[in-house]
C-alpha cells in the first residue's frame, strides 16, 4: 500500500491527535485569556471515530501516536481512548502531552491503559511566573501530577517548557537543576507564532543556543546524546558529568522541517499536514458520511502529498494560521 511520502521524500509515520480544544488554563502563547468559543461536543470526533481513523492509516505506515489538545485530560475517559489505540496492531508507540493539572488523578488509569510516554508542560518553576504565563492557578497540581506519574512508573517523563525572551530567562538554571535532581528531561521549546492573541514577535523568542550557553556557564558543559532519532523535533543533551538531561526544540532558530515525519488530526476531524499549514482536509465528513477505508486513505495520502517544504517563519512570506495552537493540537 502507498506509504505517506510527500513531494520532498519525507515519510510520515507519526500522527498527533487532538481530542479537545478545551483547557483548564490559559497559557498566553496559546489561548486567549477569556471568552474562548469552544467546539461543540457534536463537532468532536468520538473515540470510535478516532480509533477507526487510526486503524485506517496504520496500513499507510503510521506507527506512532501522540494524544494532545487543548488539554487532553479534560476529555472524559481519556484512558479508554489510550487503551483502544495502544491495542491496534502496528501501533508501536502512544504518548500523551498534558499540562499536568489533572495528572495525579489519572496517572494510574493512563498507565493501566498502556500509556508509557508522557510529556508534561510546565514553563516555570516559580509559582508566580507560572500564574503569569497560564493566567490561572494550578502550579502545585502540576508538580503533584509529575510525582504521581513517577510513582506509577512513567520513566522517562519529559517536561516541556516554552521559552520566551523577557519572561523565562530566570527559569533556565532552575530547570537545569530540576533536570539533574529529578531525572526528568526538561525540553525547552522556542516560542512559535501560534498564539491566539497574534502577539508573537521574533524578538520574543528565547533561542535554544542562548539557553545552552546559560546552562553551560552556570551549571556545567552539555554534550549531545549519541544516536538521536533524526526525525525527533528535540535535540537532546546530557550534562558532561552524566547527571541530568535537557532537550531543545528550536523550531524558529533551527527549523527541522526537512526531517519532519508528523501530521495531525484536529479534534473536529481535520487533517493538517503541518502545524503551520493554511489548508486542512476534512475527514470527519468522510468518517460520518459512510466513506470506505480506501476513500479515507486517499484523502490522507493527498494531504501529505501536498505538504509544503517548510514553515517559512523566518521569511516575510510567513502567514500565521487562523487556528491557534489549542485548536490545532500541539
Ligand atoms: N494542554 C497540553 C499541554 O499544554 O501540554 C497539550 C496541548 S499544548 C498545545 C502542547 C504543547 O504545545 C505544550 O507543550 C505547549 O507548551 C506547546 N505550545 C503551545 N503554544 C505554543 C507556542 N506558541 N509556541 C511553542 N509551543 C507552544
Ligand atoms: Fe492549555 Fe496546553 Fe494551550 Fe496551555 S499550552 S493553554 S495547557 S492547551
Amino acid at each position: 500500500m502507498t506509504a505517506l511520502v510527500d513531494g520532498f521524500g519525507r515519510k510520515h509515520d507519526n500522527l498527533r491527535i487532538s481530542v479537545t480544544d478545551r483547557c483548564n488554563i490559559r497559557c498566553f502563547y496559546c489561548m486567549p485569556a477569556e471568552n474562548v468559543v469552544f467546539m461543540q461536543k457534536s463537532q468532536l470526533l468520538s473515540f470510535e471515530e478516532i480509533e477507526r481513523f487510526v486503524r485506517t492509516v496504520v496500513p499507510l505506515g503510521v506507527r506512532k501516536i501522540r494524544i494532545t489538545g487543548g488539554e487532553p485530560l479534560v476529555r472524559r475517559d481519556l484512558p479508554v481512548l489510550v487503551e483502544k489505540i495502544a491495542h491496534i496492531d502496528g501501533i508501536q508507540d502512544v504518548g500523551v502531552t498534558t499540562n499536568g493539572i489533572l495528572l495525579a488523578e489519572h496517572a494510574q488509569a493512563l498507565w493501566d491503559a498502556g500509556l508509557r510516554r508522557l510529556n508534561v508542560s510546565l514553563d516555570a518553576l516559580d509559582p508566580k511566573k507560572f500564574e503569569e504565563i497560564t493566567r490561572r492557578t494550578g502550579y502545585e497540581q502540576v508538580l503533584e501530577g509529575i510525582e504521581a506519574a513517577k510513582s506509577v512508573g512513567f520513566d522517562p517523563i519529559k517536561v516541556n517548557a516554552v521559552s520566551v525572551r523577557g519572561l523565562t530567562e530566570d527559569e533556565i538554571v532552575p530547570f537545569g537543576q530540576f533536570a539533574r535532581e529529578t531525572g526528568v528531561e526538561v525540553r525547552f521549546i522556542e516560542f512559535m507564532p501560534l498564539d491566539a492573541d497574534n502577539a508573537w514577535e521574533r524578538d520574543k523568542v528565547l533561542f535554544a543556543h542562548e539557553i545552552i550557553e546559560r546552562l553551560s556557564d552556570e551549571i556545567g558543559p552539555l554534550e549531545p546524546l549519541p544516536d538521536q532519532d533524526p526525525t525527533a523535533p528535540a535535540t537532546d543533551f546530557q550534562f558532561a558529568d552524566g547527571i541530568g538531561r535537557v532537550g531543545f526544540i528550536a523550531s524558529v532558530s533551527q527549523p527541522f522541517c526537512m526531517s519532519c515525519n508528523r501530521f495531525r488530526l484536529t479534534a473536529d476531524g481535520k487533517i493538517r499536514n503541518c502545524l503551520f499549514s493554511l489548508e486542512e482536509t476534512d475527514v470527519k465528513s468522510l468518517l460520518r458520511g459512510g466513506a470506505d477505508d480506501a476513500a479515507i486513505r486517499e484523502a490522507v495520502v493527498a494531504s501529505i502529498a501536498a505538504k509544503k517544504e517548510g514553515h517559512e517563519i523566518n521569511t516575510a512570506r510567513f502567514i500565521q494560521p487562523e487556528r491557534p495552537m489549542y485548536s490545532i493540537g500541539g
